[in-house]
């Protein structure tokens, strides 16, 4: 189900390091960065180093497209619940890591147009360091 073909969204890009970015955290599953547009003091996305658009289409009927690697290193067929889960998972950590965990957290993921979704990279946003709307 994936292949080490390469995703051309600016996500897949700054996973194989052609766009710099200021990483938080790194494994072989997933990457975490800082976000360009800060929304809040603490703004940090998550993203896997696979490449599928978003949830409806790792969990929805179109389930089976789109699907790949952006990077040679994730070959293994992996559980689609995992995928998401690995994220959260990465996001605690982010999240300790960086001191927000006992003032709290949101962590979000936009899915589609209406959700305001700009780039089709799965990826969690964690937000913190403020009193959030
Ligand atoms: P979305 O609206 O798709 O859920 O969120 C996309 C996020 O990616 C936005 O918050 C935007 O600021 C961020 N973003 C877009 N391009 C780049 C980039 O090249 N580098 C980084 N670090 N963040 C980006």
């Amino acid at each position: 189900r994936f292949h080490t073909t390469t995703g051309s969204d600016v996500f897949s890009k700054i996973i194989r390091g052609e766009i710099p970015s200021t990483k938080r955290y790194e494994d072989d599953f997933c990457i975490a960065f800082d976000d360009l547009s800060p929304a809040a003091p603490v703004h940090v996305l998550i993203i896997p180093k696979l490449h599928t658009r978003g949830i409806s289409n790792l969990f929805g009927s179109g389930a089976e497209d789109e699907v790949e690697s952006a990077l040679p290193l994730v070959t293994e067929p992996i559980n689609d619940a995992e995928v998401v889960g690995k994220l959260f998972a990465a996001a605690a950590r982010v999240a300790e890591a960086i001191g927000i965990d006992k003032t709290g957290y949101r962590l979000v993921i936009n899915n589609g147009g209406d959700a305001g979704q700009t780039v089709f990279h799965l990826h969690l946003h964690l937000l913190g360091g403020r009193e959030l709307t």
